[in-house]
């Protein structure tokens, strides 16, 4: 997924989702106030044509058998050097970039006070001008916050903590832990409630237990913001840091009793079914029921605790944790919480310069107004999409969208007939399962409804609160109800993409079929090397180490028989090697468990793009020999598949991805990819002992 991975909202649906591309890359950043909003709206500016297979990236003096990677991508990096508010520039910012300038016009032109505007025209856009308003925002300093403030230190005893996080939880506010609505793990049309692991500053676990040298450093370096912050409320300095080593010291308490990155990637690890009234008994110091009045949870029904150990953990904290350090902890995840545009732009700064600058290496501050848009696009991003999706995403490109992902579930029937290492009996479940994906592309067919949201010109930080108790209202009213298929997790301007385990389905929003991974204008061979690999991405989602999990209606529950299974995991055993070996910076080796479903998914989708192209490409009777650009179509399939992973990242983000992204990045994801597909070498005709070439090829799907 886009963005910091912001360890500031709690997400039950993240952990089925699993997304195509890209994570961590943009860090948020702010800067200065551009021209107010509501005046004029400016031009989109002229900018290059973004093109699916480009020849001119394309560097002749590197052998495509050497590296793949610098030979379809060198071009690209000479005319693209890093900007300075970028942690990392690739194709997919050039998109997100290009997107974001046609959100900031819709939303200027929204911000034009008139009466003409529609609801959510008035919603969009006085949530646009509220942000930009930069001079109101510093003026009003913590006053708007100061409610909350005060809230915490009105606490008198442990018995008023469990309303209170209620209430912090209804305003987005990551205390401790994290509640929220969710698909039952064994019977996916139930929704139920789910209490998840939280309460972390850093961005996870294991960056509060590791003890290399960087990792202590990068500590001492995050209790040093987090006494900023205090400081910039108003602390004396003495005070704002001996309340920094408290929030370190609970967090990191929190941490320690948390699941790895890699435990959450398996679902059993997750799934621990009981109801309100059992969970209620075992936190014997912290009154569920009083929380759940606050929050607006179900007071009884099932739920899925889904880190016990870590609620144990919770338990006992309540109970031994002096309370002024409780309420410290509190504060600064209020003041974290909005310290973005919502607060004056000295927090704002400062949590830039930790989160930006020394986690992921930025140099320069983003503009306000593309922090602006991306907020709207967070907060309302289906009535954003709207518009968005009006001018930008034709219908006829939707539909060559959903031919695609249909001829590539085709060639994945195909795929699994031909598997030499899976029984008949397996075959037949994978291929129920294959043949009740769900197919998403775009947009929803029913927009979210935003009426009951009030949007007030001028007030930042107000519009914040009520947005996030506007999504956990509906979140938990969900509860209950049959599940909505049609439910979207990502907007529609979004430059990624998603399968949901649960629902059994693929979707892709319409942000992301857009140059330089689709195009109307370009043909199969280009489109089929690019989104048609994304499709087929998503699509093995279903069917890795994770998702094979489910069965065809989204429940967990094992069709595999153990043999099967075994040979599944042999083979993916051969991916964990190959990536673990990998030094994505000195020091620090990818994580071939943490990243394995999505190198199979990357392996699996090319795979299958290929398999799809072959027979289109074959009915369409297409010379394999007539060369464009100077390739023929089978290495423009090829070229066309890198070229959506050049990227440049800076090393500080490189680390951070290293460690905590389940995604390789986008180096091995070409070219590693690549070397365990023959396919390729042949194309380009590459000789045995080529770097591209490797002896022993993993491959699963
Ligand atoms: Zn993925």
């Amino acid at each position: 997924m886009f963005g910091l991975s912001s360890p500031i909202r709690f997400s039950i649906a993240a952990i089925v989702l699993q997304a195509a591309g890209l994570c961590g890359v943009l860090a948020s950043a702010q800067g200065a106030s551009t021209a107010p909003p509501g005046t004029i709206p400016p031009k989109v500016p002229e900018t290059p044509e973004l093109r699916v297979f480009d020849p001119s990236l394309i560097d002749t003096t590197v052998d495509p058998c050497d590296n793949f990677y610098r030979f379809s991508c060198n071009g690209w990096f000479k005319r693209n050097p890093l900007p300075a508010d970028q942690t990392s520039y690739g194709r997919f910012t050039e998109l997100f970039e290009l997107n974001r300038l046609h959100l900031r016009q819709i939303l200027e032109e929204a911000a034009v006070p008139a009466a003409a505007r529609s609801a959510n025209e008035q919603k969009i856009g006085d949530e646009y001008a509220s942000c930009m308003e930069v001079a109101t925002v510093n003026k009003a300093g913590l006053t708007p916050l100061q409610p909350e403030l005060d809230r915490i230190s009105a606490l008198q005893s442990a018995a008023g903590l469990p309303q209170l996080i209620g209430h912090l939880h209804v305003i987005g506010v990551n205390a401790f832990f994290g509640m929220g609505s969710g698909q039952d793990y064994a019977d996916s049309s139930a929704v139920i409630s789910f209490y998840g692991a939280g309460g972390l500053g850093l961005p996870e676990r294991d960056y509060y237990t590791r003890m290399d040298a960087k990792s202590v450093e990068l500590r001492q370096q995050y209790a040093a913001h987090v006494r900023k912050i205090f400081a910039l409320a108003g602390e004396p300095d003495a005070q704002a840091a001996s309340d920094a080593e408290t929030v370190l010291a609970i967090e990191t308490r929190l941490a320690k009793a948390s699941l790895t990155m890699t435990e959450e990637r398996d679902p059993q690890n997750l799934n621990h079914p009981t109801d309100v009234a059992s969970f209620t008994k075992q936190l014997t110091h912290f009154s569920l029921a009083d929380y759940v009045a606050a929050a607006h949870a179900p007071a009884a029904g099932k739920m899925d605790d889904m880190e016990p150990k870590f609620f144990a953990e919770f338990n006992a904290l309540a109970a031994d944790t002096p309370l002024n350090k409780i309420k410290t902890y509190l504060r600064w995840h209020l003041l974290h919480a909005y310290a973005g545009t919502s607060l004056p732009e000295s927090f704002d700064r400062e949590t830039w310069s930790f989160y930006a600058h020394i986690l992921n290496g930025a140099e320069k501050q983003q503009e306000r107004w593309k922090r602006c848009t991306s907020r709207v696009d967070d907060e309302l991003g289906e009535a954003l999409g709207q518009v968005y999706v009006a001018r930008y995403f034709p219908p006829a490109e939707k539909q060559r969208t959903l031919e695609m992902t249909l001829a590539i579930e085709q060639a994945m029937d195909k795929d699994i007939t031909a598997l030499d290492w899976m029984s008949a009996e397996t075959k037949v479940k994978a291929k129920e399962k294959l043949h009740a994906v769900m197919n998403k592309i775009g947009y929803p067919d029913n927009w979210r409804d935003y009426s009951k949201l009030e949007i007030v010109r001028g007030d930042a930080l107000g519009n914040a609160m009520r947005t996030h108790q506007f999504d956990q209202a509906r979140d938990l009213a969900k509860i209950g109800k049959p599940v909505d298929k049609g439910e979207w997790e990502m907007t529609p301007p979004t430059v990624n993409a998603y399968y949901g385990s649960q629902m059994n389905n693929v979707n892709f929003p319409a942000g992301y079929l857009q140059p330089p991974f689709f195009s109307g204008k370009e043909d199969d061979a280009a489109n089929y090397g690019d989104m048609g690999s994304t499709i087929g991405h998503e699509l093995t989602h279903g069917f890795d180490d994770e998702g094979r999990q489910f069965d065809k209606d989204g429940n967990l529950k094992n069709w595999w028989n153990a043999d099967d299974e075994r040979k599944f995991t042999d083979r993916a055993d051969c991916m964990v090697k190959q990536y673990d070996a990998i030094e994505a910076v000195p020091g620090v080796h990818l994580n071939g468990k943490l990243t394995l479903g999505e190198n199979l998914a990357d392996l699996g989708g090319l795979w299958l793009a290929w398999l799809a192209w072959l027979e289109k490409a074959d009915a369409a009777h297409l010379d394999m020999a007539a060369k464009t650009g100077g390739y023929t179509p089978d290495q423009r399939f090829w070229i066309a598949y890198a070229q959506q992973w050049c990227t440049q990242t800076r090393p500080e983000q490189l680390r951070t991805q290293a460690q905590s992204d389940p995604h390789a990045p986008d180096e091995y994801r070409t070219n590693t990819v690549l070397q365990d597909l023959p396919e390729f070498a042949k194309s380009f005709s590459c000789r045995k002992t080529a770097a591209m070439v490797i002896q022993k090829p993993c491959r699963v799907w």
